[in-house]
C-alpha cells in the first residue's frame, strides 16, 4: 500500500528559500579578498542567487553542465552554491592549493564551462586560462572598480557584479529531480588520478538534516557559525547549508586564516561555533596564548580532516572553555561520518579519562552504517580493540567516482556494498570509532593531501635513483609530511639537495618532501609492490629537520 504524504523533492534551493523566508534579516558577513568587512543578510542573498541564476543561464550554462570557482569563504561563493545547484547545474569547487598543472587535469576531467573566481587567484587563472579546454567564460568574483586590467592570458573575462547587477532578480528554482547532480568535489585522497565525488540535491540535503543535529554539528538559529573549512574542502563540511536550514548567522573569513585575523572576526561578530583543521587552529591558539586573549562568545569546535591532538582539546575547553567536537569524515562521505560527543556516563570521568573519548573519531551520525574487516571482508568485533579496514555505507556516501574513475570503489561484505574508506580502525562497545591506521598509501599535510605517487614518480626521473618510496612523517604543525625515501643507482651521487631541487616548478612547492633518507634496499612484497607499511615501522619516530622551523608547507 502506497502512503498517503506529498511528494516532494529534497532539493538544495529549499534551503535558501527557506532561509529567505524565515531566517531573512539574519546576517552573513565577510571578510573579503579586498580587505573589507562586507554585510548582507540572507534575504538578500536569496535575491543575488536568483539573479545570479539567471546571469549563470545567460553565459550558457544548461542543466547538468558544471560550473568552477576558485574561491576562498564568502558570500559570492555562497551565492555560487545556491545559484548554480538550485538552478539544475553542479558547482565545482577546484582546491586552488593544488598546482596548476593538476587543477587544469581537474577541470578539462569535469568539463567546467565557466570558472568564477577572486582576485587573489588571477596569476593563477592567468597560468591555466590557455591550458583548460572547455572554459568559455572566467567570472572575476568581484566589482568593476576591483576589476583587473583586461589580461591577454584569460580571453572572455567577466565582473561578477555586473553580471548580478543586469539579470533579473524573477527566477523560479526549477523542481529538479532530487537524484540529480548537485556539486562536484574532487578528492587526491586515493591512489591513482584525482576523483570526483558527485553529490546529489538528495544526498545534500539528507546530509545537511544529520549534520545538523544536535550529537552531530549541533547548528541552531542561535548560532553564529564561521566555518574555517574552506568551500573547497567537500563544501565547508556542509555549513553554508547547514545555516539556511537552521538559519545561523555566517562568519565568512576569506583567505585570511591567520590566528590575529580569526580572532578578530570571533570577538567582533559573537561567533559561537567554528569548524576547521587542526593545524589552523594551531595558529589561533598560538596567538591567543601570546596575547593573552580569551574567547568570550565561541562555545564549540569542530575539529576533522586529521587527527585532533589530545593537548589542543585540553588547551581549547580547560584553558578557553570552548568544546572541542572531534569529527571524522570524508570527500567521498559529503563528509560526516562520525562526531565524538560524549554519553552521560562520561560526564563522571576526570579530565584525562575524558580526552581519551574524546582522542576518538566518535560514534556514526544517523544515516551512516560502519564496520571494520579483516583482509577477507570478515566483520570484526567491536571491543575498542580488534582495528580492521573501516567500511561505510550510507545515503550521502558515494557509490562512483566521477565518470568511473579508478573503476568500482565498493566492496562486498555479508552480502552488501559497502564503501571501503582506506582508514584503518577500532570500534569500542559503546560504538566510538577510532582511527589507528591508514591503508591508502597518501599523506595529508595541513588537512591537504599529498600524493606519496607524484613524488615517487618525480624523483624516480632522477638518472640516479633507482627506486623511490613516500611516507609520511609525523610533524607537529602540519601532522604529516612526506619523506623521501631513495635507493641509488650504482656509480649514482645523488644527494639531498639536488633531489630536493629536482622537485623545483614539477609540483606545488608545500609538497616537496621535507627529507630524503637514502638506504640499500626497499623492502618489496611478493607482488613487487614496496612495502611501505615496513618502511614506515623502520622509520617511525624519524625526526625531520623541518621539525623546528616552518615546513616548506608555510609556503603555500
Ligand atoms: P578528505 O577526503 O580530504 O576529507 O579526507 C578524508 C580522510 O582524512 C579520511 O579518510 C581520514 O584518513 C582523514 N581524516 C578525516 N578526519 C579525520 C580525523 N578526525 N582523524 C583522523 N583522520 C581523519
Amino acid at each position: 500500500m502506497n502512503a498517503l504524504m506529498m511528494q516532494q523533492p529534497l532539493l538544495i534551493s529549499s534551503l535558501i528559500e527557506h532561509a529567505e523566508r524565515h531566517h531573512g534579516a539574519t546576517e552573513i558577513v565577510s571578510r573579503r579578498v579586498e580587505g573589507d568587512i562586507h554585510r548582507t543578510t540572507y534575504r538578500e542573498l536569496a535575491e543575488r542567487s536568483r539573479r545570479l541564476a539567471n546571469a549563470v543561464a545567460a553565459l550558457g550554462v544548461g542543466s547538468g553542465d558544471r560550473v568552477a570557482t576558485l574561491a576562498w569563504n564568502g558570500y559570492r561563493h555562497m551565492e555560487l552554491y545556491y545559484a548554480v545547484s538550485g538552478s539544475g547545474a553542479v558547482l565545482h569547487t577546484l582546491n586552488p592549493r593544488l598546482h596548476p598543472d593538476q587543477v587544469v587535469w581537474i577541470a578539462d576531467h569535469a568539463e567546467d564551462q565557466v570558472l568564477f573566481f577572486d582576485l587573489s587567484f588571477l596569476p593563477l587563472v592567468e597560468a591555466i586560462a590557455s591550458r583548460v579546454a572547455t572554459i568559455k567564460a572566467f567570472v572575476v568574483m568581484t566589482d568593476r572598480a576591483h576589476m583587473p586590467a583586461a589580461s591577454s592570458a584569460i580571453p572572455n573575462l567577466l565582473c561578477y557584479e555586473e553580471l548580478v547587477e543586469a539579470a533579473s532578480d524573477r527566477f523560479t528554482w526549477p523542481r529538479l529531480d532530487e537524484n540529480s547532480a548537485s556539486s562536484l568535489c574532487y578528492t587526491s585522497g586515493t591512489t591513482g588520478h584525482p576523483k570526483g565525488a558527485l553529490y546529489s540535491h538528495r544526498s545534500t540535503v539528507l546530509h545537511t538534516y544529520a549534520a545538523a543535529l544536535p550529537d552531530s554539528l549541533n547548528c541552531s538559529a542561535r548560532d553564529v557559525i564561521l566555518p574555517v573549512v574552506p568551500m573547497f574542502h567537500v563544501n565547508a563540511w556542509g555549513l553554508p547549508y547547514i545555516a539556511c536550514m537552521v538559519g545561523a548567522k555566517l562568519v565568512f573569513p576569506g583567505p585570511f586564516l591567520d590566528g590575529k585575523s580569526l580572532h578578530d572576526l570571533f570577538e567582533n561578530e559573537g561567533v559561537t561555533m567554528s569548524a576547521g583543521v587542526p593545524t589552523v587552529w594551531q595558529g589561533l591558539l598560538a596567538h591567543v596564548e601570546a596575547n593573552q586573549l580569551q574567547f568570550s562568545t565561541m562555545r564549540r569546535t569542530v575539529i576533522g580532516g586529521s587527527a585532533c591532538p589530545p593537548a589542543m582539546m585540553r588547551a581549547f575547553q580547560a584553558r578557553y572553555g570552548v568544546q572541542v567536537l572531534h569529527a571524522w569524515g570524508m570527500t567521498e562521505l559529503s563528509p560526516l561520518g562520525t562526531a565524538c560527543c560524549l554519553l552521560p556516563k562520561h560526564a563522571q570521568l576526570d579530565e584525562a579519562d575524558r580526552l581519551a573519548v574524546q582522542a576518538k573519531q566518535g560514534r556514526v551520525v544517523f544515516g551512516v552504517d560502519m564496520k571494520i574487516v579483516d583482509g577477507d571482508g570478515q566483520a570484526l568485533a567491536h571491543d575498542g580493540k580488534t582495528s580492521g579496514e573501516l567500511l561505510v555505507k550510507g545515503p550521502w556516501v558515494i557509490r562512483s567516482y566521477f565518470k568511473g574513475e579508478g573503476g568500482d570503489p565498493l566492496v562486498i561484505s555479508d552480502g552488501e556494498a559497502w564503501f571501503p574508506t582506506g582508514d584503518v580502525a577500532t570500534i569500542d562497545a559503546d560504538g566510538y570509532m577510532q582511527i589507528t591506521d591508514r591503508s591508502k598509501d597518501v599523506i595529508k599535510s595541513g588537512g591537504e593531501w599529498i600524493s606519496s605517487i607524484d613524488i615517487e614518480n618525480i624523483a624516480m626521473a632522477h638518472p640516479g635513483v633507482a627506486m623511490a618510496a613516500c611516507i609520511a612523517a609525523a610533524h607537529p604543525k602540519w601532522d604529516e609530511r612526506p619523506l623521501l625515501v631513495v635507493t641509488r643507482k650504482p656509480g649514482s651521487t645523488v644527494d639531498r639537495a639536488e633531489l630536493l631541487a629536482f622537485f623545483d616548478g614539477k609540483i606545488a612547492r608545500w609538497w616537496t618532501p621535507d627529507d630524503v633518507v637514502f638506504v640499500d634496499v626497499i623492502p618489496l612484497g611478493a607482488t613487487g609492490k614496496m612495502q611501505k607499511n615496513k618502511l614506515r615501522e623502520q622509520l617511525v619516530g624519524y625526526q625531520l629537520p623541518t621539525l623546528q622551523q616552518p615546513a616548506t608547507a608555510a609556503a603555500r
